[in-house]
């Protein structure tokens, strides 16, 4: 069979949800030049993997997934197989080496070889925004990349070394892509990038994330929520975190990592090294909207973190008390400055440390889930089960990152994706619990 007649292609997206936006690019680029894309590997001529190299783990997975692929295409099954994203960009020289029986490898944004290598020889590249989710994917939850890379060096992270320096897309790009994914059904639009405090910097912009923000308001439905994933603190002012608390459709939710408060460690993480200010970005939030879902990202057991600046942590967490935490363990990453730092931590303390942060912030999360019950809250459904009950979560809780709300009492004939009006009535740490009262009003969001 020549490369140009091989038409079924299964597109394997692994790691984040920025990789998903850039899959679901492939893939309506790809459907857009004649190909079909199929949802099993078993049953495509052309497999390409869509992969994550950010930490060891997603590494050996990502590794383990090509391999599995390279045996269907030994078995004859499938034709050809690509990889393209991160690993590419951190390990392509190897891996080329290791892996001959891969046949293209391709940065993310270079669709044109993707198209190339696919056997679409001649096509051109149009440019356009066009999405196509992976087939089985009927999620009303979507992902919109807004730039790529980060300016950022913190000595931990691989990440800038992987994808290069901030490239901002441009505005009525974005909005336009918005505009297609709110055609194509979606219910929620999360903006993810390295940094979405960043946007626009690389032209100049200043506040460029404020005024992307009023643009996707302008263009989108009413009753479309709006979500941002990923704020660095350094980026963070007043006037963002007011357009978020007034946002119509951009939801008063913050993610907003800082990793760490102990001033020497932040300084070796090479990261803005003041707590206070830190401190002051959240109080600022609450001070503007009390009910402001604040989460956050911890890192325990970096190089030469000492007893005194775990404590430290653990006193800021409870003075900022975000409503949810991502809490990591350091992991010495191959190119990452910190790998090489004097005093490492050991696992056995790393651990525990990890394991007394997430008890604290279980107690802190527990407190501000309670304060939510018996209040009313819009809450969009992710899945509905029989009996009148469904999973699904309002604007304090992320897809896929945060709990859920569990909802009784709907009527039946609900679908997913549509926004209700629930009273909560109760709290775990994680999770609410809800009953169904209205449909409400489009665009109406009962936050306070
Ligand atoms: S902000 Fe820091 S942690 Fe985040 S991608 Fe950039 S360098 Fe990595």
């Amino acid at each position: 069979m020549s490369s140009a007649a091989l038409k079924r292609v299964f597109c394997m997206s692994l790691g984040c949800s920025k990789n998903t936006a850039d899959s679901e690019k492939i893939a309506g680029t790809l459907s857009d030049y004649g190909f079909e894309m199929v949802g099993d590997a078993g049953s495509a001529d052309i497999a390409i993997v869509n992969t994550c190299g950010f930490i060891r783990s997603a590494v050996e997975e990502n590794i383990a997934a090509i391999l599995d692929l390279a045996e269907l295409k030994k078995g004859g099954r499938l034709k050809l197989v690509g990889v393209v994203g991160c690993l590419v960009a951190r390990y392509g020289d190897e891996l080329k080496l290791g892996m001959p029986e891969v046949d293209f490898w391709a940065g993310c944004d270079d669709i044109g070889s993707i198209l190339e290598s696919a056997g679409a020889r001649g096509a051109r590249v149009t440019g356009s925004v066009l999405r196509k989710r992976l087939p089985g994917d009927v999620s009303h939850v979507r992902y919109l990349k807004i730039s790529d890379g980060c300016d950022n060096a913190c000595s931990y992270c691989t990440i800038p070394a992987i994808k290069g320096s901030m490239r901002s897309r441009p505005t009525e790009d974005i909005v336009r892509e918005a505009e297609v994914l709110a055609e194509d059904g979606a219910a929620e639009i999360c903006l993810v990038a390295q940094d979405l405090t960043a946007y626009g910097r690389d032209a100049g912009l200043h506040g460029g994330l404020v005024a992307l923000l009023d643009a996707l308001e302008s263009s989108l439905p009413r009753d479309m929520w709006l979500r941002l994933l990923y704020l660095q603190p350094s980026g963070v002012n007043r006037a963002l975190l007011e357009r978020v608390a007034g946002g119509r459709q951009v939801l008063p939710y913050l993610d907003i990592p800082i990793q760490h408060a102990a001033p020497g460690v932040l300084k070796r993480m090479n990261r803005d090294g003041d707590p206070r200010k830190l401190a002051g970005i959240f109080r600022t939030a609450r001070s503007i909207r009390p009910d402001f879902a604040l989460r956050t990202t911890c890192m325990v057991g970096f190089p030469g973190e000492t007893r005194s600046d775990f404590a430290a942590l653990l006193r800021f967490v409870e003075e900022i008390c975000p409503d949810r935490m991502g809490a990591f363990a350091f992991s010495p990453e191959e190119g990452a400055a910190a790998s090489d730092m004097p005093r490492q931590v050991s696992e056995r303390v790393k651990k525990s440390r990890l394991c007394r942060l997430m008890s604290l912030q279980e107690d802190v999360s527990l407190a501000r889930q309670n304060l939510f019950v018996g209040r009313e809250l819009d809450v969009i459904l992710d899945s509905v089960g029989g009996g009148g009950v469904a999973e699904g979560r309002s604007f304090r809780e992320a897809h896929d990152v945060d709990g859920v709300v569990d909802v009784m009492g709907l009527p039946e004939e609900i679908s997913p994706g549509r926004k209700i009006r629930a009273v909560m009535t109760g709290a775990s740490e994680h999770d609410m619990e809800a009953r169904f009262l209205v449909f409400p009003p489009v665009g109406a969001l009962t936050c306070s």
